[in-house]
């Protein structure tokens, strides 16, 4: 059984680039309902945690830097099998194999600052969404 609701961000290449609306929109009319939403600035401690997954790979210490460069848009959202297809409307994670009409083939610059995140399981969907989100910033 696949859950419902997936966690994205607007990452702070597509905000400083000025695609918040843009992105918004195309999530929107691709069926998804917004259910939290915020718009927010991580620290580098708060992007470092988020990332913990990737401690260990050579891109974190970027990645870290890049998340907490500026500001983002935080959101869950909510679909019959959210997760996968959130992940099929942003595409690949490096934007040169995204494919064509996905977030990510028209927003993202590289592999790095590519645009969005989205939650690649039920179960990270869920810890991702409590990591940004208290329970009276939900609405259903
Ligand atoms: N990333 C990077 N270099 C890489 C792979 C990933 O800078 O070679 C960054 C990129 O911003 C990506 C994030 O790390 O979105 C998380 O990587 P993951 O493999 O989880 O990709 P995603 O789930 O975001 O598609
Ligand atoms: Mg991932």
């Amino acid at each position: 059984m696949s859950g419902n609701r997936t966690f994205t961000m607007i990452k702070p290449d597509a905000v400083a680039s000025g695609h918040i609306g843009g992105i918004l929109e195309q999530i929107c009319a691709s069926g998804f309902k917004i259910v939290a939403m915020k718009y927010t600035k991580l620290s580098a401690e708060k992007a470092g945690e988020f990332y913990a997954v990737h401690s260990a790979r050579p891109f974190y210490g970027e990645l870290v830097s890049f998340m907490s460069s500026g500001p983002i848009v935080a959101a869950i959202l909510e679909k019959d099998n959210a997760v996968e297809d959130f992940r099929k409307l942003i595409g690949a994670t490096n934007p040169a194999e995204a494919a064509p009409g996905t977030i990510r083939a028209k927003y993202a610059k590289n592999i790095g600052e590519n645009a969005v995140h989205g939650s690649d399981s039920d179960e990270n969907a869920a810890i991702e969404s409590s990591f940004h989100f208290a329970g009276t910033e939900i609405f259903l």
